[in-house]
């Protein structure tokens, strides 16, 4: 484990620890990927830490390891699911005028369909 540190109001903090359901697709010691509620996209997923780290703009270089991994882990789940070739797209939303909701560091996976890039 990269680190544990768990906080009671966070969203996907529950989600990790399985408090609130959500559909998941993979998770091992460190990272859970589950199904956004809300897709996006035919496929519409998120990747985060167990640990609670912050969004990508609060990151220190301790960090590292979790940020870089959940970056191998949405590689390693696109090619479980047969979209490495067709693509995909991963999105970090940091702040306000990205939308961002919650403040847990995640990362979305969105594929099944070209996808069209809007600001
Ligand atoms: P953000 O805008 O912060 O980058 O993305 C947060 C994402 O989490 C949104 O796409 C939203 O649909 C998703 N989300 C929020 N609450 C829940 C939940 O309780 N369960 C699941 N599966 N997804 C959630
Ligand atoms: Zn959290």
């Amino acid at each position: 484990m990269l680190k544990s540190i768990i906080v009671e109001s966070c969203i996907f903090c529950k989600i990790a620890n399985k408090e609130i359901s959500s559909e998941i697709v993979s998770e091992d010691e460190n990272f859970v990927v589950f199904k956004d509620i809300n897709p996006k996209a035919p496929i519409h997923f998120l990747i985060i830490p167990k640990a609670h780290i912050g969004p990508v703009n609060t990151l220190k270089a301790e960090d590292k390891d979790i940020a870089g991994g959940l970056v191998l882990k949405a590689k390693e789940v696109a090619e479980k699911i047969g979209v490495s070739g067709s693509g995909y797209r991963l999105i970090f939303n940091v702040g306000k005028d990205a939308g961002m909701e919650v403040d847990h560091l995640h990362l979305h996976l969105l594929a099944g369909k070209p996808l069209k890039f809007e600001s």
